[in-house]
């Protein structure tokens, strides 16, 4: 394992009774980097990120956080070190703006999670206008950035995001861009799974999955000087 890497996953293999769905998947974060897992439409990207955060058990392979094996670990332990999840239903819509807020920070096990609230609302100044309305009545963008401020409320070090693009229009696509763009200017690491390659404006290195096989890693730069790649998720020649 790379000395640096908060999340090493090694040789990973998960799937759903008799069909395997990865296959022997390697894939690193470095603090504060921001790391694209690009796929289509069922290439395993929301196994692999289910196997990371536990609520998945890997068949085989290894999964390291902050240089602790985690692979048998469960999955609110592995929250405590540092690793927070955000699924694609990332709210509980019944709830109210603050009580899903409350419940993402209590993975902390703070008894008073106040001041994490009111820096968040700093940071989502709209969640606090309507922190007493149920989840379901903010638009699709405003319930993707509640979605964010839940999972930042746990005061992760790395977040795991499954497509935060899905039901967004390509307008609130750029606003989700813009305020993991400041997450990552505060240090925080990202793991992005995407189909959606405007993702790749904020990766620092990108891993490309295809039919639960990683079929490339490395830098944004390199992925558009593969050909192959390129005419595939660029759709250039
Ligand atoms: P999507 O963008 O559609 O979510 P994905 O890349 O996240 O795609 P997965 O959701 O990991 O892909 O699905 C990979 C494969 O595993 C698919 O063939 C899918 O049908 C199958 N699969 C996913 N969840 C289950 C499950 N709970 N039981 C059985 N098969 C599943």
């Amino acid at each position: 394992m790379p000395p640096d890497a908060l999340l090493q996953a090694s040789g990973i293999d998960a799937g759903y009774g008799t069909m395997q769905v990865l296959w022997g998947v390697d894939l690193d974060v470095r603090p504060g980097e921001t790391v694209l897992l690009l796929g289509a439409n069922g290439a395993g990207k929301t196994t692999f990120l289910k196997s990371l955060v536990g609520l998945i058990q890997a068949r085989r392979g290894q999964i390291k956080l902050a240089g602790q094996d985690v692979t048998q670990t469960r999955s609110s332990d592995r929250m405590k070190l540092g690793m927070t999840y955000m699924s694609e239903l990332a709210v509980f819509p019944d709830l109210s703006i603050e009580e899903n807020i409350r419940v993402g920070a209590e993975a902390l096990g703070h008894a008073d999670p106040r001041a994490r609230i009111e820096e968040l609302y700093g940071v989502f100044p709209v969640l606090r206008e309507k922190r007493r309305n149920p989840a379901s009545s903010l638009s699709g963008g405003q319930r993707k950035m509640l979605g964010i401020a839940k999972a930042l409320a746990a005061d992760p070090k790395l977040l795991v995001m499954d497509e935060p693009s899905a039901g967004l229009s390509p307008l609130l696509v750029k606003e989700v861009l813009h305020v993991l763009a400041d997450l990552r200017g505060r240090g925080l690491a990202l793991l992005i799974a995407e189909q959606n390659i405007s993702f790749l404006e904020i990766a620092t290195r990108v891993f490309v999955l295809e039919g639960g096989h990683i079929r490339f890693s490395g830098t944004v730069a390199e992925m558009s000087d593969n050909e192959s790649l390129r005419q595939a998720y660029f759709g250039l020649k």
